[in-house]
C-alpha cells in the first residue's frame, strides 16, 4: 500500500476562486464562494432550498 500520493494534501486548503455560475433554482447568475455552492444567496434563504430540492 503506497500512500505516497496521498501524503500531499489536496488543493482543498487553497482559497477557492470565486466562480460565476448559474443558480440551480432560479437560473440567474451569481458568484459562488465555495465549490459546492450551486444556488444564489436569495434562493438559499428561501424555504424551498431548505426542503432539500437541490439535494
Ligand atoms: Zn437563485
Amino acid at each position: 500500500m503506497s500512500d505516497s500520493t496521498k501524503n500531499s494534501k489536496p488543493k482543498s486548503d487553497r482559497a477557492y476562486e470565486k466562480k460565476r455560475r448559474n443558480c440551480l433554482m432560479c437560473s440567474s447568475e451569481f458568484v459562488s464562494s465555495w465549490p459546492g455552492e450551486r444556488v444564489c444567496q436569495s434562493c438559499k434563504s428561501t424555504s424551498a432550498w431548505r426542503e432539500g430540492i437541490a439535494a
